[in-house]
């Protein structure tokens, strides 16, 4: 049978135009339908902006260590400005996926696209078929079924708030409620982050996880641990969340308590594409579903919920289909980045983990000042740690939590990925004056 297409991809973000454009370049027939504008959560609603926004809030740390090294700046921030000027560079971004997709020779298919049948998709009510089929629609804020559910905002609508509230409660203590935290903290918002457990940031090494706890408290969050909001309700001027700790006022309430996998819409049961309780679509290591020729790459199949990973899954299985390629993704030692403020950099294993994983580990930490703050006022701090396995003298992982963490973090994760022991961390001269340095002197 003849197809329209040798690989249909649904969904254009940063996995699916990554597969798309690469299958174009290999001399195959590709689509890419996307019913928003392209470049997915990444570009759109996700880590760009959300970086953008970092940057903005960031700088009212700066002119305050500015005083100290002479500058005397009056400065005003204005919200408005940075979502017109976020939303600018979206658009630019857009276009260039746009002429990428383009230029590559992929067919872009604006609508949404469904399953018809194993190698039939409906898009907009046209229907296109696929030799194979690569669903790439990665995922969406979930939000707990609570009374008050509609009050409450997402990461979607936190990157285009038409006014800067003037308080706002953020609930979840994984990435984007820490991320956000920083960003509204910064700005001058007056802000509650709520957290159901002991201590925010569940997974991460529980001393980087502690510190970053102390210092977003230091910074004038107003970290809520052990709390559960339980209703949301809305008064005149703001909203109340109940909790067990008691009603909480703010002007936003913001859930930011986990994404889950856009898969209601496929009509994936339709055509027998077997998913997990979660959503999930389910796959083996080629990225294959049940179906042999229906794959699925990124946060809609994975759990690591990272553009990087969702990239290279696409690139490697469009390698192996049609250039003969022999790589898989790999999922060790994935260098990660929290940019909340401090920022999180971490790479390898935390120190529970290695606990349960080796016999004998030994930690190394070190708290400082950076340079950068040391003569001004602005009191934050960086923590580092290194896990070794003192058996093999491996580098089981790094974290640091502080100024530049995820720069840091991203040369050393080369080095632990490629069996880094401690002797050649030290071995190695550090550069003078940095932060970075300490991570060879430990
Ligand atoms: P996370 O899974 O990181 O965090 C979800 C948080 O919400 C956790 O603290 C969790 O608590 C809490 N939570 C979950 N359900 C409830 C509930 N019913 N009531 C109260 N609290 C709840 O999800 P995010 O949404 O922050 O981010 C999703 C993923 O996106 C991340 O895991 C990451 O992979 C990716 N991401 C990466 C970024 C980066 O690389 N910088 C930035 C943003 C997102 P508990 O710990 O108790 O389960």
């Amino acid at each position: 049978m003849a197809y329209d297409y040798d690989l249909l991809v649904i969904g254009a973000g940063s996995g699916g135009v990554r597969a798309a454009r690469i299958a174009a370049g290999y001399g195959k027939k590709v689509a890419i339908c996307e019913s928003d504008k392209v470049g997915g959560t990444c570009v759109i609603r996700g880590c760009v902006p959300k970086k953008l926004f970092v940057y903005a809030s960031q700088y009212k740390k700066m002119f305050k260590a500015a005083k100290t090294f002479g500058w005397d700046i009056d400065s005003q921030f204005n919200w408005p400005t940075l979502l017109k000027n976020k939303d600018d560079e979206i658009n630019r971004l857009n276009g260039i996926y746009l002429k990428l997709l383009a230029n590559a020779g992929v067919e872009l298919i604006k609508g949404h696209g469904s399953f018809v049948d194993e190698h039939v998709v409906d898009i907009g009510g046209q229907h296109y078929t696929a030799e194979n089929i690569l669903i790439a629609t990665g995922g969406t804020p979930t939000v707990p079924d609570m009374p008050g559910s509609e009050y409450v905002i997402t990461s979607n609508e936190a990157l285009d708030l038409a006014e800067l509230p003037k308080s706002i409660t953020i609930n979840g203590g994984g990435y984007i409620a820490v991320e956000f935290a920083g960003i509204f903290n910064a700005l001058g918002v007056k802000v509650n982050l709520v957290y159901r457990g002991e201590q925010i940031l569940r997974g991460f090494d529980d001393e980087v996880a502690g510190f970053a706890q102390n210092s977003f408290t230091d910074a004038g969050i107003n970290v809520m641990t052990m709390t559960e909001i339980t209703a949301i309700k809305k008064d005149a001027d703001s909203y109340i969340c109940e909790s067990n700790q008691g009603d909480i006022h703010s002007d936003v309430v913001f859930f930011a308590t986990g994404r889950k996998a856009n898969t209601q819409s496929l009509n994936l049961a339709q055509v027998g594409v077997q998913t997990k309780p979660n959503g999930q679509v389910v796959v083996n290591k080629e990225q294959q579903t049940n179906l042999p020729h229906i794959f699925a790459v990124g946060d809609v199949c994975n759990s690591d919920n990272l553009t990087p990973v969702a990239i290279r899954e696409g690139h490697y299985l469009v390698n192996r289909l049609f250039n003969g390629g022999d790589q898989y993704a790999e999922y060790d030692y994935i260098p990660t980045t929290v940019f909340s403020q401090p920022e999180i950099g971490t790479c390898g294993l935390t120190e529970a983990e290695a606990k349960t994983q080796y016999k004998n580990i030994e930690c190394f930490t070190s708290t400082f000042r950076a340079m950068k703050y040391a003569m001004s006022e602005v009191t934050e701090k960086t923590f580092m740690k290194i896990v070794v396995n003192t058996d093999t003298d491996q580098v089981l992982g790094m974290h640091v939590c502080g100024a530049d963490g995820g720069e840091m973090i991203q040369g050393f994760g080369v080095a632990i990925k490629q069996g880094l022991t401690k002797t050649q961390l030290n071995s190695t001269i550090g550069i003078h004056p940095t932060s970075a340095e300490e991570f060879v002197t430990l």
